[in-house]
């Protein structure tokens, strides 16, 4: 069993911290945030994830899991350091480097003297930060005798399913120089049962595997979405599309929902990040921005969709369930729901939301918008509602007690979760994302009704974007 200090409680930290005690090892988390530290010393978690707590809770118990703010606590029988930090945006789309500055800061002064720490990059770093790492530990660990690893080894959980995500892995990814580094992280992982299938590979093509992963998903998504504008003018339904397309086993039936958009902390920033390297690299990354296009586009058309419905947004009342970038999370960060939020406010409309896990989040980034107890609470004397999240619980809703509560029954589903002829036949104006609210109902059929001005509009914004007329 190993010692093992993770950099970095959030997310990412805290799931891998956990998960490795769970396995048996001695592992201690450290993070900057003295509250959040204090917070999961008694073992409550500052971020909702399910099956999180119990495990947190099981391994303090066992006192193989402990938390604390000092690097030289947590480094001094360290044998492994997993960096679990934020890699936010910057102004340009580069990534901030400054947790991940700050963090190699930390384990090189405060590493144990004459002997080796092997230094695993979890969190996604651009390409060549694991070349740059080494040498930067080095010089600040000075003349203190510390040996330094360094591994890139990036997470590829998904919020929500984080804690299955990390005991089953699809792959584990390993990058370095050094053969026997390697096989020590890849150790670790051998007590994960079915022992994962892992990839060994240099620093950089590690890196890159995680920034071109992130961004293939994204371009699912954001090609689904372009097949759905294409399923609205043309009568399809991109649903049955998707589906369709999902069963062949070369294309598979995930990221294949059209929606709103993509969010998170992961695939806006990422993408993003990955186009900026591009560029600098000289590169011309095309595709990448073309899905970064069609992700911000399909925000403002579903606000167009409502738009259409009511004219003006000044002053109506817009209810939003769901409100985290996706079901059982309460991550807010570039969530779709809070961006039209914004757009909404932009043009004067009275936005309450209600989402079953982001509330305490939502208080804090959205200091305009009522907040109310429920759904129901959300959807009183609205003049629309916009299902901006397919919580669970919100297919369990009384829609027609939704429906008879609101001032106007317009449903905006950004998620395709309802069945359109049921929305329609409880009376609501129900409008989807790439689909018919009737069955074949033929050209233009994305929502009931014949094209308003804004639905012209953002037809012209869709061929703006796709010069092959459709
Ligand atoms: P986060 O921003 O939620 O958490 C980062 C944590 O690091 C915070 O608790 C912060 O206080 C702490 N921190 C910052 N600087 C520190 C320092 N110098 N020393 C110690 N602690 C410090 O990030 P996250 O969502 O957990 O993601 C972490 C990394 O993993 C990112 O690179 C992200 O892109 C990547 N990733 C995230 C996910 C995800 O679903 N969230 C999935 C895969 C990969």
């Amino acid at each position: 069993m190993a010692n093992i200090a993770v950099i970095g409680t959030n997310y990412v930290g805290l799931v891998t911290a956990a998960c490795l005690a769970d396995l048996g090892n001695c592992v201690i988390g450290v993070d900057i945030d003295a509250r959040k530290i204090e917070q999961l010393a008694r073992g409550q978690l500052p971020i909702f994830e399910p099956g999180l707590e119990e495990i947190v809770a099981r391994n303090l118990r066992a006192a193989r899991l402990r938390f604390t703010t000092s690097y030289a606590d947590a480094l001094a029988c360290a044998e492994f350091a997993f960096v679990c930090v934020g890699t936010p945006s910057g102004a340009e789309g580069e990534v901030d480097m400054r947790q991940v500055r700050s963090a190699a800061e930390g384990l090189g002064r405060h590493a144990r003297k004459y002997c080796e720490l092997v230094v695993v990059n979890k969190s996604t770093m651009p390409i060549g930060t694991g070349d740059w790492m080494l040498p930067a530990l080095q010089r600040t660990a000075g003349g203190s005798g510390a040996r330094f690893q360094v591994v890139s080894n990036p997470e590829f959980l998904r919020e929500g399913s984080a804690v299955n995500d990390f005991r089953h892995p699809d792959r584990v990814v390993l990058g370095g120089a050094d053969a026997q580094a390697l096989e020590r992280v890849a150790s670790l992982y051998r007590d994960l049962s079915p022992e994962p299938r892992i990839i060994r590979t240099d620093v950089r093509t590690a890196e890159m595997i995680k920034y071109a992963s992130n961004a293939f998903l994204a371009t699912k998504i954001s090609y689904i979405n372009e097949i759905a504008s294409i399923c609205e003018r043309v009568g399809a339904d991109v649903t049955e599309v998707a589906r369709g397309m999902g069963l062949d086993r070369r294309i598979g039936s995930e990221f294949l929902e059209a929606g709103v958009g993509y969010g998170g902390s992961c695939f806006p920033k990422d993408v993003k990040a990955l186009a900026h390297m591009a560029s600098m690299a000289g590169a011309h990354p095309q595709l990448l921005r073309t899905v970064m296009e069609i992700n911000r586009d399909m925000r403002r058309l579903a606000l167009q969709k409502v738009r259409a419905e009511l004219g003006s947004l000044e002053e109506q009342s817009i209810g939003v369930l769901g409100l985290a970038f996706k079901p059982n999370t309460d991550d807010l960060r570039e969530s779709p729901a809070i961006e039209i939020i914004h757009l909404l406010e932009a043009e004067g409309a009275e936005v309450k939301a209600y989402d079953p896990a982001a509330m305490l989040a939502a208080a804090a980034v959205l200091p305009a918008v009522e907040l109310c107890p429920d759904a129901y609470a959300v959807a009183e004397g609205a003049d629309a509602l916009m299902l901006l999240t397919q919580w669970t619980e919100f297919r369990r809703l009384d829609m027609c007690r939704i429906r008879q509560s609101m001032r106007c029954p317009v449903l905006l589903d950004g998620r395709n979760f309802y069945d359109p002829r049921e929305m329609v036949a409880l009376g609501f104006r129900y409008h989807a994302i790439g689909r018919s609210s009737q069955p074949g109902c033929g050209q233009g059929s994305g929502t009931i009704g014949s094209q308003s001005a804004d639905e012209q509009d953002a037809d012209a914004l869709r061929r703006d974007r796709t010069p092959v007329a459709v």
